[in-house]
């Protein structure tokens, strides 16, 4: 039986990240190379830009058609290298079983108060793959769960100020586009670094084929067009808002005199 309460088994780096400093964005990746699909050149923008950055795998894709799970971390590993990151955890969770069971909230509570980041970034809740739905969930009620001082766990209590969702297989209209220009061709590497899920040569499935990668590129070229940069990857804020001090926000290269400027073509 297990309740609320139960204490996982919590992997040993647990520890030694809550010791460490805390990461400002960690994305949260059903299996390995998820968040690479969804927000590798954000991840690495950001990292590039100084945050400290993490990926947190929950299971080991011990499911997959092609590769090992030995092979797959190793493969992580190197992706992360490739996009800059300051660490990358697992814990270890079922393939094929992720979903918002109270295990698995108290191990992602763990982590999350052991990582203590400010922006997590989750697999979009819709998808085709179950287990990236059910990790939708089980972020969502993990990333509450880290918060609440008395949700019986060994760490001291800390709150996430946001969740957004990145996409996967499926898309919806996203809440706001990055621009990762910049940094595409870091995704693109990192993404080159899981032979064994993207490569030729194991037995065919949807990740194998050229088509998929041409069609990921194709995606985020067109979240690219929507805000006129060439590569971008968008996102589905949770719950809340952002706050804009005024509409200004919205045209940030207006000054005054400029935000009047526009429509119709004023005096000149
Ligand atoms: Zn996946």
């Amino acid at each position: 039986m297990h309740h609320a309460g139960a204490q996982p088994a919590l992997p040993p780096w647990i520890e030694e990240a809550a010791a460490g400093e805390p990461f400002t964005l960690v994305a949260v990746a059903p299996h390995p190379d998820d968040a690479e699909l969804g927000a590798g050149a954000t991840l690495a923008l950001h990292a590039r830009m100084g945050w400290r950055v993490a990926i947190l795998d929950l299971s080991r894709g011990e499911l997959a058609t092609n590769g090992t799970p030995a092979r797959r971390q190793e493969e992580a590993r190197r992706a992360a290298e490739i996009l800059g990151l300051a660490g990358r955890y697992n814990l270890a969770l079922p393939d094929g079983g992720l979903d918002a069971l109270p295990e698995q909230v108290a191990a992602l509570a763990a982590a999350f108060r052991a990582l203590r980041p400010r922006l997590v970034l989750a697999p979009y809740g819709t998808d085709r793959h179950p287990d990236h739905e059910g990790a939708a969930r089980l972020v969502h009620r993990a990333a509450f769960a880290a918060g609440l001082a008395r949700f019986p766990l060994p760490l001291p209590p800390h709150p996430v100020e946001r969740v957004a969702s990145y996409f996967i297989h499926d898309t919806v209209p996203p809440s706001f586009v990055v621009d990762v220009s910049a940094t595409y061709a870091l995704k693109q590497a990192a993404l080159d670094a899981y032979a064994s899920q993207f490569g030729p040569g194991g037995t065919p499935t949807l990740l194998n084929r050229p088509a998929f990668r041409e069609v990921l590129a194709a995606r985020d070229r067109y979240f690219g067009s929507l805000i006129g940069a060439t590569y971008g990857e968008g996102f589905v804020l949770r719950n809340r808002p952002p706050r804009l001090a005024s509409l200004a926000d919205l045209l940030p290269d207006a000054s005054p005199a400029a935000a009047a400027r526009p429509l119709g073509g004023g005096p000149s």
